[in-house]
């Protein structure tokens, strides 16, 4: 047993609104407050109190060092240790930290990727604190460290992370969703606020086996591997009875979760072998993407401490289930309503509902490709499109009774014949509205589920930044188009139920390309999609071009989020990301396949040939002859695919960028799973004592 309720651990390492009530002045600490919630601008006066503050607490929880945390665009954080030792004048030891300290620091850090954004004579790197997002202090054994979360920018201001641009998305979404709210009427609400519950999946495998594969420790995936007899097809793993050594291992990270103010709701197995989910409570945007980041960071450790490698990849083993990133998104105002919850029995509440799931899709039926674009990375293409689902087409599923509605208003006459009334919209032409979760489609990329959306094409390894930063943006460009057209009704002179639902039913219309209630795993969808001029991209780089259409780049310039040449260096880190990782996945199969399936394949052969040479001679015509022939074979076959490897990843290596990605998608990849098929006819034809690394069906099953 625990010595500790969850609840008393709840957020103790976090420096949390509570934690600077007690300890720092009251009018400081009020100023301070306005700031967080951006009432006001950060006063320096206030630095220095709140930083000795801080410092004393942090202190008291045994940090010893600081560092501004921040998220460069590698879906990492980053973090460079500050001593609070520090010697007066007189060389006596003290601990020290400063105002300016708290708020800005200059690590540098110029080998993080910037897209050509700093050339290396004007290489400085800052951070600035985000005082929205709290302090925390993560522990190391005896030590810990006070982490303030921080944006990351160049010398001239541009910003170089992937919270910069997500804390100006959100800022955009929270301004217009206000604005559409004052105008449904609602004047007490004083703010709206971006909330965001993101599912994590992920993979745990013994860390003894993980160290014998060099491709899930170089790579976090398998580049061979044949299914195991037994792997998910009886589904049993999913939802099943936990492992116990898993078990355990969730139970610490939760803990751990919850000192650092990080509720998990809900674990669970997931289809893999060997696969697993965490369910955070939601909370408002910015604070979900930094916990996510602390979640995952946790859990890798905690699974070190256990036995375990986690594996974060959005596509470990081919064949099995990949791992994503569901994540779960809506507004919230400050009278603590959930603007997507239709269970609401008012009219007003019903159109107001109706015209911010309309601003959604207007944004999602015009910039699908921004969607399919921020999930763009290497391994989430091994997840999505391809052959494998999910598919790579952004589309919006509503469920039956919403695309119903939609399509009666969108008429004119609204007839529901024998649906149910579900949202009462007070009107006598159209029936209420309940919350349905009941007709659920696992397979849109994007589906609304009863009280908010959830996308689910982000990768498990992601940084939430990137696909926020997207959602928010064309959410916030729907919601102003919405805000714009009801106001110009309501200066016509028309009511505003009827106001509204003429925004409605534009909104219906104009998002019919989008909208899809079928299976979207099917060859119909995709030709369907084709059809409609929805954006298709099959590879990463594909996908990341559509950045750059005029009409993304607009976008996310109008907004204030990107500007054009932050975007550019965006797409530019992403797909040189891309190149990367593709080049060290050559890398490590070719390395793979000399010193491990090569030998292992000449010591079969050995043994056959051995076998053979104490037959007669008329046996090298029959079976064994035979085997060793085609052992023979595939070892010519093998040493080729991988000479071919070398010279191709030599000669990508001279392109331009674009060019090398193209390179990798046409050439590379093809190449990689064709010798992918060759090792595991390998691992198929070798005695088990020969195979060097450890096979799938070890790897699922947990010790
Ligand atoms: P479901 O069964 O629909 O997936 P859950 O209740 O299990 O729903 O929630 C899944 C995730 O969605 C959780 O992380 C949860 O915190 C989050 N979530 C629930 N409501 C909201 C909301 N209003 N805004 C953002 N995220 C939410
Ligand atoms: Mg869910």
């Amino acid at each position: 047993m625990k010595d500790k309720r969850p609840s008393e651990m709840f957020g103790e390492l976090v420096f949390s609104r509570r934690v600077m009530a007690g300890r720092i002045p009251k009018d400081v600490n009020e100023k301070l407050q306005a700031a967080i919630e951006g009432r006001e601008k950060l006063d320096n006066s206030v630095a220095g109190i709140v930083a000795a503050a801080m410092k004393e607490w942090a202190l008291s929880k045994g940090a010893t060092h600081y560092t501004h945390w921040f998220h460069p665009r590698t879906d990492l954080t980053a973090e460079k240790h500050m001593a609070f030792l520090n010697v007066d004048n007189e060389g006596l030891p003290l601990e020290s930290f400063s105002g300016g300290e708290l708020i800005q620091s200059e690590p540098d850090a110029s080998s993080l990727p910037s897209g050509g954004m700093r050339s290396t004579f004007e290489a400085r790197g800052y951070t600035a604190w985000d005082p929205t997002s709290p302090a925390f202090v993560v522990g190391n054994g005896d030590g810990a460290t006070l982490c303030i979360p921080s944006v990351f920018f160049s010398y001239d201001g541009t910003p170089l992370d992937m919270k910069t641009p997500l804390l100006r998305a959100i800022n955009a979404i929270e301004e217009r969703a206000l604005r559409l709210l004052r105008l449904f009427g609602n004047r007490g609400v004083k703010w709206v606020h971006a909330t965001v519950g993101a599912e994590q999946e992920f993979f745990l495998v013994d860390e003894e086996l993980a160290r014998k594969r060099p491709d899930l420790l170089f790579c976090g995936r398998t580049l061979l591997g044949n299914l195991p007899p037994k792997g998910q097809q009886m589904e049993d793993h999913y939802f099943g009875s936990i492992h116990p050594r898993v078990l355990a291992c969730m139970e610490e990270m939760e803990d751990e979760l919850a000192r650092l103010g990080i509720v998990i709701r809900t674990r669970h197995n997931e289809v893999g072998p060997g696969q697993f989910e965490f369910a955070p409570q939601f909370s408002e945007a910015n604070l979900a993407a930094d916990q996510n980041q602390i979640m995952m960071d946790i859990m890798r450790k905690t699974a070190r401490k256990h036995g375990f490698r986690l594996l974060l990849h959005e596509k470990p083993f081919a064949g099995l289930n990949g791992s994503g990133k569901h994540t779960n998104f809506s507004l919230q105002d400050s009278e603590g309503r959930n603007l997507l919850n239709p269970s609401v029995s008012n009219q007003k509440r019903g159109l107001q509902f109706l015209a911010f799931l309309g601003a959604l899709l207007l944004g999602a039926s015009k910039h699908g490709g921004l969607l399919r674009a921020c999930i763009a990375s290497p391994g989430n293409m091994h997840r999505l499109g391809g052959n494998e689902a999910p598919p790579a087409i952004m589309s919006v599923y509503l469920g039956d009774f919403l695309n119903r509605l939609l399509e009666d208003i969108e008429e004119g006459l609204p007839e529901f014949g024998n649906v149910k009334g579900e949202i009462d919209l007070g009107l006598s032409r159209l029936p209420a509205i309940r919350s349905d979760n009941s007709d659920r489609n696992r397979t849109a990329p994007i589906a609304f589920t009863g009280n908010k959306f959830e996308f689910r094409a982000p990768g498990a390894p992601q940084s939430l930044g990137g696909p926020l930063t997207a959602l928010f943006s064309l959410w916030a460009w729907g919601i102003e188009e919405v805000a714009n057209r009801l106001e110009a009704n309501l200066n016509a002179g028309k009511e505003l139920p009827d106001a509204a639902l003429d925004v409605i039913r534009h909104a219906a219309a104009t998002s019919r390309n989008v909208r899809f209630e079928g299976n979207c795993y099917t060859q119909e969808w995709a030709e369907e999609a084709q059809r409609r001029g929805l954006p298709v991209a099959h590879s990463t780089p594909e996908a990341l071009r559509l950045f750059l259409t005029p009409e993304n780049r607009s976008l996310l310039a109008d907004l204030g989020v990107m500007s054009e040449r932050e975007i550019h260096a965006y797409y530019e880190t992403r797909l040189h990301q891309f190149n990367t990782t593709m080049n060290i996945d050559m890398g490590v199969l070719a390395s793979m396949v000399r010193e491990g399936v090569l030998p292992a394949l000449a010591k079969q052969i050995a043994l056959e040939g051995n076998a053979l040479s104490h037959l007669p001679a008329a046996a090298a015509e029959g079976p064994c002859g035979v085997v060793l022939e085609k052992l023979g074979r595939l070892k010519a076959d093998l040493h080729e695919a991988v000479q071919r490897l070398e010279a191709l990843q030599a000669d990508l290596d001279t392109l331009p960028l674009e060019e090398e990605a193209e390179g990798m998608v046409r050439k590379a990849l093809p190449l990689l799973e064709g010798i992918r098929g060759l090792c595991n006819e390998v691992e198929r034809n070798v005695a088990l004592e020969f195979w060097p690394y450890p096979r799938y069906r070890e790897l699922a099953t947990l010790k």
